[in-house]
Protein backbone atom coordinates (compact mmCIF):
# COMPACT_ATOMS: atom_id res chain seq x y z
CA UNK A 1 0.00 0.00 0.00
CA UNK A 2 1.41 3.30 -0.97
CA UNK A 3 -0.83 5.51 1.08
CA UNK A 4 -4.39 5.97 2.86
CA UNK A 5 -6.65 8.56 3.64
CA UNK A 6 -9.75 9.08 6.18
CA UNK A 7 -11.87 11.51 5.93
CA UNK A 8 -15.42 11.47 7.70
CA UNK A 9 -16.41 8.11 6.87
CA UNK A 10 -14.32 7.68 4.01
CA UNK A 11 -10.82 5.64 3.64
CA UNK A 12 -9.54 5.60 0.42
CA UNK A 13 -6.41 3.14 0.29
CA UNK A 14 -4.32 3.51 -2.57
CA UNK A 15 -1.97 0.46 -3.35
CA UNK A 16 0.34 -0.73 -6.20
CA UNK A 17 0.99 -4.40 -7.08
CA UNK A 18 3.72 -6.74 -8.90
CA UNK A 19 2.53 -8.12 -11.90
CA UNK A 20 2.09 -11.42 -10.07
CA UNK A 21 -0.86 -10.76 -8.38
CA UNK A 22 -2.24 -7.35 -11.08
CA UNK A 23 -3.99 -10.62 -12.78
CA UNK A 24 -6.37 -10.63 -9.89
CA UNK A 25 -6.78 -6.90 -8.54
CA UNK A 26 -8.07 -4.83 -11.15
CA UNK A 27 -7.81 -1.41 -9.75
CA UNK A 28 -4.98 0.58 -7.52
CA UNK A 29 -7.66 2.37 -4.92
CA UNK A 30 -9.73 0.76 -2.75
CA UNK A 31 -12.61 2.75 -1.07
CA UNK A 32 -14.79 2.11 2.33
CA UNK A 33 -17.87 3.73 2.97
CA UNK A 34 -18.81 3.63 6.73
CA UNK A 35 -21.55 5.85 8.37
CA UNK A 36 -19.43 6.63 11.79
CA UNK A 37 -16.73 9.83 11.49
CA UNK A 38 -13.27 7.47 11.57
CA UNK A 39 -10.68 10.48 12.17
CA UNK A 40 -10.31 9.73 15.74
CA UNK A 41 -9.98 5.86 15.01
CA UNK A 42 -5.99 4.44 15.04
CA UNK A 43 -4.72 3.73 11.85
CA UNK A 44 -3.41 0.48 12.44
CA UNK A 45 -7.22 -0.81 12.48
CA UNK A 46 -8.22 1.86 10.04
CA UNK A 47 -5.82 -0.45 7.60
CA UNK A 48 -7.44 -3.84 8.37
CA UNK A 49 -10.11 -3.65 5.83
CA UNK A 50 -7.31 -2.96 3.09
CA UNK A 51 -5.27 -6.36 4.69
CA UNK A 52 -8.16 -8.62 4.40
CA UNK A 53 -9.49 -7.59 1.18
CA UNK A 54 -6.14 -8.44 -0.73
CA UNK A 55 -4.65 -11.58 1.96
CA UNK A 56 -6.35 -14.30 0.48
CA UNK A 57 -5.12 -13.52 -2.83
CA UNK A 58 -1.75 -12.25 -1.57
CA UNK A 59 -1.26 -16.01 -0.12
CA UNK A 60 -2.43 -17.89 -3.55
CA UNK A 61 0.50 -16.48 -5.49
CA UNK A 62 3.15 -16.33 -2.48
CA UNK A 63 3.14 -12.34 -2.04
CA UNK A 64 4.38 -9.85 0.54
CA UNK A 65 1.64 -7.30 1.54
CA UNK A 66 2.92 -4.32 2.54
CA UNK A 67 1.37 -1.17 4.57
CA UNK A 68 2.70 1.62 6.66
CA UNK A 69 1.30 0.22 10.20
CA UNK A 70 -0.76 -2.31 11.30
CA UNK A 71 -2.33 -3.61 14.67
CA UNK A 72 -0.30 -6.56 15.92
CA UNK A 73 -2.39 -8.68 17.11
CA UNK A 74 -3.82 -8.75 13.79
CA UNK A 75 -1.03 -9.88 12.24
CA UNK A 76 -0.34 -12.70 14.08
CA UNK A 77 -3.74 -13.61 14.39
CA UNK A 78 -3.63 -13.75 10.28
CA UNK A 79 -0.76 -15.80 10.63
CA UNK A 80 -2.90 -18.17 12.66
CA UNK A 81 -5.36 -18.38 9.77
CA UNK A 82 -2.82 -18.64 6.96
CA UNK A 83 -1.72 -21.96 8.52
CA UNK A 84 -4.92 -23.63 8.64
CA UNK A 85 -6.22 -22.23 5.41
CA UNK A 86 -2.79 -24.02 4.10
CA UNK A 87 -3.52 -27.06 5.26
CA UNK A 88 -6.87 -27.02 3.34
CA UNK A 89 -5.74 -25.40 0.04
CA UNK A 90 -2.07 -27.49 0.00
CA UNK A 91 -2.21 -26.31 -4.25
CA UNK A 92 -2.04 -22.94 -2.80
CA UNK A 93 1.42 -21.18 -1.99
CA UNK A 94 0.55 -19.33 1.45
CA UNK A 95 4.10 -18.34 1.58
CA UNK A 96 4.88 -14.09 1.76
CA UNK A 97 4.64 -12.03 4.66
CA UNK A 98 2.50 -9.29 6.01
CA UNK A 99 5.00 -6.41 6.16
CA UNK A 100 4.09 -2.97 8.50
CA UNK A 101 6.31 -0.43 8.75
CA UNK A 102 4.89 0.23 12.24
CA UNK A 103 3.72 -2.50 14.37
CA UNK A 104 1.38 -1.18 17.54
CA UNK A 105 -0.56 -3.50 20.08
CA UNK A 106 -3.54 -0.88 20.29
CA UNK A 107 -6.07 -1.86 22.60
CA UNK A 108 -8.65 0.65 23.23
CA UNK A 109 -11.79 0.28 24.63
CA UNK A 110 -13.74 -2.93 23.79
CA UNK A 111 -16.91 -3.56 25.94
CA UNK A 112 -19.43 -3.80 23.10
CA UNK A 113 -20.82 -6.75 21.49
CA UNK A 114 -20.55 -6.32 17.58
CA UNK A 115 -23.14 -8.53 15.05
CA UNK A 116 -22.47 -9.04 11.11
CA UNK A 117 -25.68 -9.11 9.60
CA UNK A 118 -26.73 -10.05 6.37
CA UNK A 119 -30.77 -10.13 6.19
CA UNK A 120 -30.16 -13.88 5.95
CA UNK A 121 -31.69 -16.38 8.13
CA UNK A 122 -28.39 -17.04 9.88
CA UNK A 123 -27.54 -13.41 10.72
CA UNK A 124 -31.20 -12.57 11.93
CA UNK A 125 -31.20 -15.63 14.16
CA UNK A 126 -27.89 -14.57 15.45
CA UNK A 127 -29.09 -11.23 16.21
CA UNK A 128 -32.24 -12.22 18.06
CA UNK A 129 -30.21 -14.49 20.13
CA UNK A 130 -28.06 -11.72 21.12
CA UNK A 131 -30.47 -8.84 21.68
CA UNK A 132 -30.30 -9.00 25.79
CA UNK A 133 -26.42 -7.51 24.92
CA UNK A 134 -27.24 -4.68 22.64
CA UNK A 135 -25.28 -5.84 19.91
CA UNK A 136 -24.05 -3.21 17.09
CA UNK A 137 -25.08 -4.49 13.86
CA UNK A 138 -23.03 -4.04 11.00
CA UNK A 139 -24.39 -4.70 7.09
CA UNK A 140 -21.39 -4.73 4.62
CA UNK A 141 -22.52 -4.09 1.10
CA UNK A 142 -20.57 -4.47 -1.96
CA UNK A 143 -20.43 -8.51 -1.52
CA UNK A 144 -21.77 -11.18 -4.43
CA UNK A 145 -25.02 -11.03 -3.10
CA UNK A 146 -25.38 -7.41 -2.32
CA UNK A 147 -23.60 -6.07 -5.06
CA UNK A 148 -23.19 -2.21 -5.53
CA UNK A 149 -23.92 -2.72 -9.35
CA UNK A 150 -27.72 -3.42 -8.15
CA UNK A 151 -28.27 -0.02 -6.45
CA UNK A 152 -32.02 -0.09 -6.81
CA UNK A 153 -32.05 -3.45 -5.12
CA UNK A 154 -30.32 -2.26 -2.52
CA UNK A 155 -32.19 0.62 -1.92
CA UNK A 156 -35.13 -1.49 -1.53
CA UNK A 157 -33.51 -4.62 0.82
CA UNK A 158 -32.24 -1.09 3.49
CA UNK A 159 -35.29 0.20 3.54
CA UNK A 160 -37.31 -3.05 4.82
CA UNK A 161 -34.21 -4.23 7.16
CA UNK A 162 -32.47 -0.68 8.58
CA UNK A 163 -36.44 -0.08 9.71
CA UNK A 164 -36.33 -4.15 11.01
CA UNK A 165 -33.28 -3.57 13.38
CA UNK A 166 -34.11 -0.11 14.45
CA UNK A 167 -37.50 -1.93 15.95
CA UNK A 168 -35.40 -4.07 17.78
CA UNK A 169 -33.31 -0.90 19.60
CA UNK A 170 -30.22 -1.24 17.43
CA UNK A 171 -28.85 1.10 15.42
CA UNK A 172 -27.71 -0.40 11.69
CA UNK A 173 -24.19 0.40 10.61
CA UNK A 174 -24.07 0.47 6.70
CA UNK A 175 -20.29 -0.43 5.24
CA UNK A 176 -20.16 0.28 1.95
CA UNK A 177 -17.48 -1.55 0.29
CA UNK A 178 -15.16 -1.53 -2.46
CA UNK A 179 -13.54 -5.11 -2.24
CA UNK A 180 -15.36 -6.98 -5.40
CA UNK A 181 -14.52 -3.53 -7.48
CA UNK A 182 -10.31 -4.84 -6.60
CA UNK A 183 -10.18 -8.56 -5.95
CA UNK A 184 -11.40 -10.00 -9.19
CA UNK A 185 -13.45 -13.10 -8.11
CA UNK A 186 -14.19 -14.18 -11.44
CA UNK A 187 -10.02 -14.74 -12.36
CA UNK A 188 -9.53 -16.08 -9.61
CA UNK A 189 -12.43 -18.72 -10.08
CA UNK A 190 -10.88 -19.50 -13.28
CA UNK A 191 -7.49 -19.80 -12.17
CA UNK A 192 -7.89 -21.16 -8.83
CA UNK A 193 -11.21 -23.01 -8.64
CA UNK A 194 -10.04 -26.32 -8.93
CA UNK A 195 -7.16 -25.40 -5.72
CA UNK A 196 -10.03 -23.98 -3.51
CA UNK A 197 -12.76 -26.83 -4.61
CA UNK A 198 -15.22 -24.33 -5.59
CA UNK A 199 -15.15 -20.36 -5.70
CA UNK A 200 -12.85 -18.44 -4.13
CA UNK A 201 -14.93 -16.07 -1.79
CA UNK A 202 -16.93 -18.92 -0.31
CA UNK A 203 -14.18 -21.56 0.15
CA UNK A 204 -11.51 -19.06 1.18
CA UNK A 205 -12.10 -15.32 1.52
CA UNK A 206 -15.51 -14.39 2.35
CA UNK A 207 -14.79 -14.59 6.45
CA UNK A 208 -11.95 -12.43 6.48
CA UNK A 209 -13.24 -9.59 4.00
CA UNK A 210 -16.38 -9.12 5.83
CA UNK A 211 -14.70 -9.49 9.35
CA UNK A 212 -11.97 -6.58 8.11
CA UNK A 213 -14.23 -4.69 7.08
CA UNK A 214 -15.78 -4.11 9.89
CA UNK A 215 -12.60 -3.64 11.73
CA UNK A 216 -12.69 0.42 11.70
CA UNK A 217 -16.33 0.55 12.71
CA UNK A 218 -15.65 -1.82 15.75
CA UNK A 219 -13.25 0.15 16.87
CA UNK A 220 -15.62 3.17 16.93
CA UNK A 221 -18.01 1.48 18.81
CA UNK A 222 -15.67 0.27 21.28
CA UNK A 223 -16.63 -3.22 20.09
CA UNK A 224 -15.00 -6.15 21.66
CA UNK A 225 -16.73 -9.22 20.32
CA UNK A 226 -17.53 -9.37 16.79
CA UNK A 227 -20.04 -12.29 16.02
CA UNK A 228 -19.86 -13.83 12.60
CA UNK A 229 -23.23 -15.87 12.09
CA UNK A 230 -22.52 -19.81 11.63
CA UNK A 231 -24.18 -21.26 8.19
CA UNK A 232 -23.21 -24.72 8.93
CA UNK A 233 -23.11 -26.94 12.03
CA UNK A 234 -20.25 -29.17 12.87
CA UNK A 235 -21.63 -31.66 10.92
CA UNK A 236 -20.25 -29.74 7.30
CA UNK A 237 -16.50 -30.78 7.38
CA UNK A 238 -15.35 -28.81 4.17
CA UNK A 239 -13.02 -26.25 4.32
CA UNK A 240 -15.04 -23.17 4.35
CA UNK A 241 -13.99 -19.42 4.48
CA UNK A 242 -15.73 -18.88 6.98
CA UNK A 243 -15.83 -21.32 10.00
CA UNK A 244 -14.68 -21.30 13.54
CA UNK A 245 -11.48 -22.75 12.68
CA UNK A 246 -10.44 -19.53 11.12
CA UNK A 247 -13.01 -16.78 12.18
CA UNK A 248 -12.21 -17.18 15.74
CA UNK A 249 -8.44 -16.88 15.01
CA UNK A 250 -9.05 -13.31 13.81
CA UNK A 251 -8.56 -10.55 16.28
CA UNK A 252 -7.43 -7.09 16.41
CA UNK A 253 -6.78 -4.59 19.38
CA UNK A 254 -9.17 -5.75 21.84
CA UNK A 255 -11.71 -7.00 19.36
CA UNK A 256 -11.96 -10.96 18.94
CA UNK A 257 -14.22 -12.99 16.70
CA UNK A 258 -17.00 -15.27 17.39
CA UNK A 259 -18.32 -17.55 15.11
CA UNK A 260 -21.98 -17.68 16.29
CA UNK A 261 -24.80 -20.57 16.69
CA UNK A 262 -22.56 -23.00 15.39
CA UNK A 263 -24.29 -25.50 17.48
CA UNK A 264 -27.42 -24.50 16.11
CA UNK A 265 -28.57 -26.13 12.43
CA UNK A 266 -30.59 -23.58 9.87
CA UNK A 267 -33.91 -25.50 10.66
CA UNK A 268 -33.43 -25.07 15.01
CA UNK A 269 -32.63 -21.60 14.19
CA UNK A 270 -36.14 -21.15 12.55
CA UNK A 271 -37.97 -23.41 15.22
CA UNK A 272 -36.17 -22.06 18.12
CA UNK A 273 -35.31 -18.65 17.35
CA UNK A 274 -37.25 -17.07 14.55
CA UNK A 275 -40.77 -18.38 15.10
CA UNK A 276 -40.52 -17.73 19.05
CA UNK A 277 -39.83 -13.97 18.02
CA UNK A 278 -42.82 -13.90 15.62
CA UNK A 279 -45.56 -15.83 17.95
CA UNK A 280 -48.52 -13.68 18.81
CA UNK A 281 -47.04 -10.42 17.43
CA UNK A 282 -47.52 -8.98 14.47
CA UNK A 283 -44.00 -8.11 13.68
CA UNK A 284 -42.31 -9.08 10.73
CA UNK A 285 -38.90 -10.28 9.54
CA UNK A 286 -37.51 -8.83 6.25
CA UNK A 287 -35.60 -12.43 5.16
CA UNK A 288 -33.15 -12.06 2.62
CA UNK A 289 -32.46 -15.77 1.88
CA UNK A 290 -31.88 -15.82 -1.76
CA UNK A 291 -28.67 -14.89 -3.43
CA UNK A 292 -30.07 -14.07 -6.48
CA UNK A 293 -29.94 -9.68 -7.20
CA UNK A 294 -30.53 -9.92 -10.86
CA UNK A 295 -33.97 -9.65 -11.23
CA UNK A 296 -36.01 -6.53 -12.07
CA UNK A 297 -39.16 -8.24 -10.89
CA UNK A 298 -37.41 -8.26 -7.45
CA UNK A 299 -36.56 -4.59 -7.47
CA UNK A 300 -40.15 -3.69 -9.30
CA UNK A 301 -42.49 -6.20 -7.10
CA UNK A 302 -40.44 -5.00 -3.71
CA UNK A 303 -39.37 -8.96 -3.49
CA UNK A 304 -36.57 -9.37 -0.99
CA UNK A 305 -36.38 -13.40 -2.65
CA UNK A 306 -36.73 -14.78 -5.75
CA UNK A 307 -39.33 -17.34 -4.11
CA UNK A 308 -38.26 -20.18 -7.12
CA UNK A 309 -34.97 -20.87 -6.62
CA UNK A 310 -33.54 -24.21 -4.28
CA UNK A 311 -32.66 -21.79 -1.55
CA UNK A 312 -35.84 -19.96 -1.47
CA UNK A 313 -37.90 -22.95 -1.66
CA UNK A 314 -35.98 -24.51 1.18
CA UNK A 315 -36.49 -21.05 3.20
CA UNK A 316 -40.40 -21.50 2.47
CA UNK A 317 -40.56 -24.89 3.73
CA UNK A 318 -38.09 -24.76 6.70
CA UNK A 319 -40.81 -21.42 7.94
CA UNK A 320 -43.40 -23.65 7.48
CA UNK A 321 -42.16 -26.76 9.38
CA UNK A 322 -41.57 -24.04 12.15
CA UNK A 323 -45.07 -23.26 12.37
CA UNK A 324 -44.46 -19.77 10.75
CA UNK A 325 -46.11 -17.74 8.21
CA UNK A 326 -42.98 -17.22 5.22
CA UNK A 327 -45.30 -13.95 4.76
CA UNK A 328 -44.14 -13.02 7.97
CA UNK A 329 -40.57 -13.03 6.54
CA UNK A 330 -40.90 -11.25 3.59
CA UNK A 331 -41.99 -14.06 1.35
CA UNK A 332 -44.73 -12.92 -0.96
CA UNK A 333 -45.93 -16.63 -1.55
CA UNK A 334 -47.14 -15.73 -5.17
CA UNK A 335 -44.91 -18.89 -6.22
CA UNK A 336 -44.84 -21.63 -4.04
CA UNK A 337 -46.91 -24.74 -4.62
CA UNK A 338 -46.65 -27.68 -1.91
CA UNK A 339 -48.29 -29.91 -4.18
CA UNK A 340 -45.66 -29.35 -7.46
CA UNK A 341 -42.82 -29.18 -4.59
CA UNK A 342 -43.71 -32.98 -3.25
CA UNK A 343 -44.37 -33.79 -7.00
CA UNK A 344 -40.36 -32.74 -8.09
CA UNK A 345 -39.15 -35.07 -5.30
CA UNK A 346 -41.28 -38.03 -5.34
CA UNK A 347 -40.80 -38.38 -8.95
CA UNK A 348 -36.90 -38.52 -8.28
CA UNK A 349 -36.28 -35.45 -10.58
CA UNK A 350 -34.96 -32.95 -8.06
CA UNK A 351 -31.31 -34.38 -6.99
CA UNK A 352 -29.19 -32.48 -4.42
CA UNK A 353 -25.83 -32.51 -3.73
CA UNK A 354 -25.19 -34.28 -0.18
CA UNK A 355 -24.52 -30.48 1.31
CA UNK A 356 -27.36 -28.97 0.21
CA UNK A 357 -29.73 -32.53 0.85
CA UNK A 358 -28.11 -32.49 4.20
CA UNK A 359 -30.33 -29.28 4.57
CA UNK A 360 -33.79 -31.13 3.57
CA UNK A 361 -32.89 -33.38 6.14
CA UNK A 362 -32.76 -31.26 9.06
CA UNK A 363 -36.11 -30.17 8.04
CA UNK A 364 -37.44 -33.41 7.46
CA UNK A 365 -36.50 -34.51 11.68
CA UNK A 366 -38.02 -30.92 12.85
CA UNK A 367 -41.16 -32.58 10.60
CA UNK A 368 -41.16 -35.77 12.32
CA UNK A 369 -40.49 -34.34 16.12
CA UNK A 370 -44.25 -32.78 15.42
CA UNK A 371 -47.65 -34.27 15.55
CA UNK A 372 -49.35 -34.08 12.08
CA UNK A 373 -52.25 -32.09 13.85
CA UNK A 374 -49.80 -29.54 15.02
CA UNK A 375 -48.91 -29.17 11.40
CA UNK A 376 -49.77 -25.75 9.62
CA UNK A 377 -52.87 -25.74 7.79
CA UNK A 378 -51.48 -22.76 5.50
CA UNK A 379 -50.38 -23.15 2.07
CA UNK A 380 -51.43 -26.53 1.79
CA UNK A 381 -48.50 -27.28 3.88
CA UNK A 382 -50.34 -29.70 6.28
CA UNK A 383 -50.77 -32.56 3.22
CA UNK A 384 -47.33 -31.90 2.37
CA UNK A 385 -45.60 -32.31 5.82
CA UNK A 386 -48.17 -35.33 6.41
CA UNK A 387 -46.55 -36.89 3.30
CA UNK A 388 -42.69 -35.41 4.06
CA UNK A 389 -42.41 -37.48 7.33
CA UNK A 390 -42.78 -40.42 5.96
CA UNK A 391 -41.25 -40.44 2.67
CA UNK A 392 -37.33 -41.22 2.16
CA UNK A 393 -35.36 -38.64 0.81
CA UNK A 394 -32.26 -40.75 0.01
CA UNK A 395 -34.01 -40.65 -3.69
CA UNK A 396 -33.51 -37.28 -4.37
CA UNK A 397 -29.81 -37.13 -2.95
CA UNK A 398 -27.43 -36.37 -5.50
CA UNK A 399 -24.96 -39.49 -6.29
CA UNK A 400 -21.90 -38.79 -8.67
CA UNK A 401 -21.86 -41.55 -11.64
CA UNK A 402 -18.47 -43.62 -11.56
CA UNK A 403 -17.05 -41.16 -14.05
CA UNK A 404 -18.04 -38.29 -12.29
CA UNK A 405 -15.93 -40.13 -9.08
CA UNK A 406 -12.88 -40.35 -11.19
CA UNK A 407 -13.15 -36.97 -12.06
CA UNK A 408 -13.92 -35.52 -8.97
CA UNK A 409 -10.46 -37.69 -7.51
CA UNK A 410 -8.73 -35.66 -10.10
CA UNK A 411 -10.36 -32.21 -9.45
CA UNK A 412 -11.62 -32.29 -5.69
CA UNK A 413 -15.02 -31.36 -5.42
CA UNK A 414 -14.96 -29.01 -8.08
CA UNK A 415 -17.05 -31.03 -10.61
CA UNK A 416 -19.49 -31.61 -7.98
CA UNK A 417 -20.15 -27.64 -7.02
CA UNK A 418 -20.82 -27.42 -11.01
CA UNK A 419 -23.11 -30.32 -10.70
CA UNK A 420 -24.69 -28.69 -7.80
CA UNK A 421 -25.64 -25.29 -9.69
CA UNK A 422 -27.08 -27.25 -12.63
CA UNK A 423 -28.98 -28.96 -9.91
CA UNK A 424 -30.54 -25.99 -8.66
CA UNK A 425 -31.58 -24.48 -11.64
CA UNK A 426 -33.26 -27.86 -12.59
CA UNK A 427 -34.99 -27.54 -8.91
CA UNK A 428 -35.79 -24.21 -9.76
CA UNK A 429 -37.95 -25.25 -12.89
CA UNK A 430 -39.69 -28.32 -11.69
CA UNK A 431 -40.37 -26.90 -8.07
CA UNK A 432 -41.92 -23.43 -8.77
CA UNK A 433 -44.24 -24.32 -12.19
CA UNK A 434 -43.03 -21.07 -13.51
CA UNK A 435 -41.15 -19.84 -16.39
CA UNK A 436 -37.42 -19.05 -15.57
CA UNK A 437 -36.76 -15.79 -13.90
CA UNK A 438 -35.36 -13.16 -16.38
CA UNK A 439 -32.24 -12.10 -15.03
ZN1 LIG B 1 -34.20 -17.37 -4.60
Amino acid sequence: MENFHVKGGEIVFEASFDESVARYLRATTLRFSYDVALESVDPCFVVIPFVSTILTVAWALGADVEVPVLDKTFIESAESIRKVMKSWYPRLSFRGEIRAHTTRSAAGTAGREGILYSGGLDSTASMLRHLDSRPVPMLVLGTPDLPTNHPEFLAMFLERVAPFVGQLGLKLHVIRSGMLEMVDLETLNEDFGKAVGGYWWESISHGLMLLGSCAPVAAAEGVGILRIAASRTEAFEEPWGSNPQVDEKLAWGGTRVVHDSYDLSRQQKIDSLIAPFLRGTKETIPLRACGSTKSKERVVRKMLNCERCEKCVRTIVGLLAGGVDPKACGFGMGYFSAESLRRGLEEGGLRLPKSVWDLWVDIQASVRKQRPEEFPSMYDARPFFEWMRGYDLSRNLYKPSLATRVLKDSVPRFSERQRSLELIREFRRMSAQAPAEQE
